[in-house]
């Protein structure tokens, strides 16, 4: 019954299971704890997950924490906290490769026994002159053909500590005519005099990230390795390293493209820019990508995923429209959330014939396209606020809100016409004044006449006040992603901040992470850092125009 085609990854394990090379599918995560989750990784954990569930199998949570110099353990919650958000759940398969230490060493002696490895003095530079180059083979290190015995006695006293960092490096011994570079003796164990996040002094050597992996993966029988394409060219690597230590059941590396998003920055360098020098609000900035941004600016998990089924899996990287997430979000929630009246830029409209001190309640449907979102109360009286853009003393053309003498709906109310208006010194409209006709009660059935605009409004008595903050992109586009200096071109009005916004009082109570939609205005969410019961904060998620269609 399935009728969407498979992704070439689906395909891949498909062959494998049919060909029994696997019977269980195991498949992982592997951040390095060094930063945030973005939403390209979103995409990693969700087809991980993914493929998991789709074929039965099993999904593990590792932390690829091999390199202490920039590992932390606030990433490693931050990590678990959003892969809990996006619902990939481990269950209790939670890894840590530094677990696996002792047996990456003994791997690394593996190989030094078959003489497949061996101790090189090189400096750094020196290896990197050795290497070659795409066109030219490389070299031979002169210590490349020490004995077994010498290898294994130097491999030991680099992990007793008895050389200094950069003295010495465990290289596997591979080729350095191969045409792939990679393949030109890798380095696979350095000594670094660094305390990691888990087992503090316990190592002074460290493997290297293409030792490691296969390692990794192997130990914990993942059947598929799924990466991103710039560890093409170390597949060869990978599957040598399995080979070579012996494992029964290799596991198989399968590269897809990188999520790319326009208009927005994810490089973790970048981001890191932006928040020491004060541009962002730490790395939960709405402005940003990462997955503590999305959820603070308002997505949700279903929205990502969403996004990310649409993005799909390729071998081929592009980029992706950062209006197509907003669309995903728009998709979520406009069946879920309410439709209330909240006024961003208020200016006030008073009825000179509604009776002075009477309050009378609209009852309201929340959600016109979903019944079973109920209906609420809506205080109207006498004093009320209006956007100050839904009035204007010399309207264009076609404009068909208030002007003088005109009539307008007040959306779920009466229609009122403007018969007059007051300005303070510089111009600024500070009153609007307004009839309304008792007879075109909403829901009195009026036909009457007709209006040919619809403006929103609240009670100003019950109002509530809020601050709503607007969101554009932080990268202006158009204007290249870099100055010529190589400083980020920054979009000056990325942040827009409206402090005296009016909520009609059914807004009272509402908690962080809270969403609905403000009719005209777009979808908001209830900020989770700044917001208070008594100072509510919003933050726009996205507008109710879209660019995007499917
Ligand atoms: P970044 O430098 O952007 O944080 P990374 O590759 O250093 O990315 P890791 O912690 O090593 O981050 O990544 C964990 C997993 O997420 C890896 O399997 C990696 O391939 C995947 N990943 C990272 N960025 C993306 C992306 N933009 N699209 C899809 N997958 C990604
Ligand atoms: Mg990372
Ligand atoms: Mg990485």
């Amino acid at each position: 019954e399935e009728t969407v085609s498979k992704n070439f990854i689906e395909q891949i394990i498909e062959k494998d299971l049919a060909e029994g090379h696997c019977t269980e599918v195991c498949t992982r995560f592997p951040p390095e704890p060094n930063g945030y989750l973005h939403i390209g990784h979103a995409k990693s954990i969700l087809l991980n997950y993914g493929l998991a569930q789709e074929y039965h199998g099993k999904f593990n949570m590792r932390f690829d924490d091999t390199n202490p110099t920039k590992e932390k353990e606030e990433f490693v919650e931050s990590i678990k906290e959003d892969i809990k958000w996006l619902g990939a759940d481990w269950e209790d398969r939670l890894y840590f490769a530094s677990d696996y230490f002792q047996k990456m060493y003994e791997a690394a002696v593996t190989l030094i026994k078959k003489g497949k490895a061996f101790v090189c003095d090189l400096s750094a530079e020196q290896i990197r002159e050795y290497r070659g180059t795409l066109t030219e083979p490389g070299k031979d290190s002169p210590y490349r053909n020490r004995s077994v015995e010498e290898n294994l006695d130097l491999f030991e006293k680099m992990k007793n500590g008895e050389f200094a960092d950069g003295e010495k490096v465990l290289r596997a011994k591979i080729d350095m005519a191969s045409p792939n570079i990679n393949m030109r003796d890798p380095v696979i164990y350095r000594v670094a005099h660094i305390s990691h996040h888990r087992t503090g002094d316990q190592w002074c050597i460290y493997p290297m990230y293409d030792f490691a992996h296969p390692l990794e993966d192997a130990f914990e029988g993942v059947t598929h390795s799924v990466c991103t394409l710039e560890f093409e060219d170390h597949r060869p690597l990978y599957d040598w390293v399995v080979k070579e230590v012996g494992f029964a059941c290799p596991p198989k590396q399968i590269e897809f493209a990188k999520l790319y998003l326009t208009n927005v920055v994810t490089g973790k360098r970048y981001i890191k820019k932006l928040v020491e020098e004060g541009i962002v609000d730490g790395w939960d900035d709405p402005r940003l990508v990462s997955i503590a941004a999305l959820r603070r600016r308002g997505f949700t998990p279903e929205s990502i995923k969403l996004f990310v089924d649409l993005c799909g899996v390729s071998k081929s990287n592009s980029s992706v429209d950062y209006a197509m997430l907003e669309y995903c979000i728009r998709e979520d929630l406009k069946l879920r959330k309410p439709r209330m009246m909240a006024v961003l830029d208020p200016v006030k409209l008073i009825i000179d014939n509604y009776p002075e001190g009477q309050v009378e309640y609209f009852d309201v449907p929340n959600n016109l396209e979903n019944e079973e979102l109920g209906s609420r109360k809506v205080p109207f009286s006498r004093e009320l606020y209006i956007e100050r853009e839904d009035f204007m003393e010399e309207p264009p053309k076609k404009y068909f809100r208030l002007f003088p003498g005109n009539e307008v709906r007040l959306m779920n109310a009466y229609f009122v016409t403007c018969v007059d208006y007051k300005k303070d010194a510089d111009g600024r409209i500070t009153e609007i004044h307004c009839t309304y006709d008792p007879e075109t009660r909403s829901g009195s059935g009026f036909t009457g006449r007709k209006v040919k605009g619809t403006i929103h409004w609240v009670s100003a008595a019950q109002s509530i006040p809020a601050q709503v903050r607007l969101y554009e992109n932080i990268i202006d586009e158009e204007k290249g992603v870099y100055n010529e200096d190589g400083s980020l071109n920054l979009n000056p009005n990325s942040l827009t901040i409206l402090e005296n916004c009016r909520l009609e009082p059914a807004f009272a109570g509402v908690k962080a992470y809270d969403s609905f939609q403000f009719v005209r205005q777009g979808y908001f969410c209830v900020d989770a850092k700044d917001s208070r019961p008594d100072a509510l904060v919003f933050n726009r998620i996205v507008s109710l125009k879209s660019s995007f269609k499917l």
